[in-house]
């Protein structure tokens, strides 16, 4: 079973600083999922700590959003077959050291905190996260 969907990506800070973006974006056009729709923004820490509000209870909570926003990032919707599935592929494990050969995470992740991209894991997520950043 497959089926056209969409994903949230965002391009993090280390990843936008290196200047890594096009490289990245053309991982997931060579790999069919189209980018369409993509803005740099930088948020608050606020901003920051409402999307990544599943974590709060976890001890990385608050470095984590002040990580996300540190500096400039890149937020993409990614539409193609199994989009959710197909992106979380390519970006690898979480940990950029356990990330399998040739994913994002492996050829450019420094740490687990900065793995220079996050994806969505699951449908309803991503409708979640897209409008989260799209939705006026
Ligand atoms: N993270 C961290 N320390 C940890 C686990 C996660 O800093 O021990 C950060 C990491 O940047 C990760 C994000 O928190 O991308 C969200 O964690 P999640 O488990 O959802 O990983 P992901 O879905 O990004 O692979
Ligand atoms: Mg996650």
């Amino acid at each position: 079973m497959s089926s056209i969907e969409q994903t949230l990506s965002i391009i993090k800070p280390d990843a936008v600083e290196r200047n890594l973006a096009e490289d990245i974006k053309g991982i997931f056009i060579k790999n069919n999922l189209n980018i369409v729709n993509s803005k740099k923004i930088h948020i608050t820490k606020d901003e920051a700590s409402e999307f990544y509000k599943v974590h709060q209870s976890k001890p990385f909570y608050s470095d984590l959003c002040t990580y996300l926003s540190s500096g400039p990032i890149v937020v993409m919707i990614l539409e193609g077959k199994n989009a959710v599935l197909a992106n979380r592929k390519l970006m690898g494990s979480t940990n950029p050291k356990e990330a399998e050969e040739n994913t994002i995470r492996k050829l450019y992740g420094i740490s687990i905190d900065k793995n220079s991209v996050h994806g969505s894991d699951s449908i309803e997520n991503a409708k979640k996260e897209i409008d989260f950043f799209f939705k006026n």
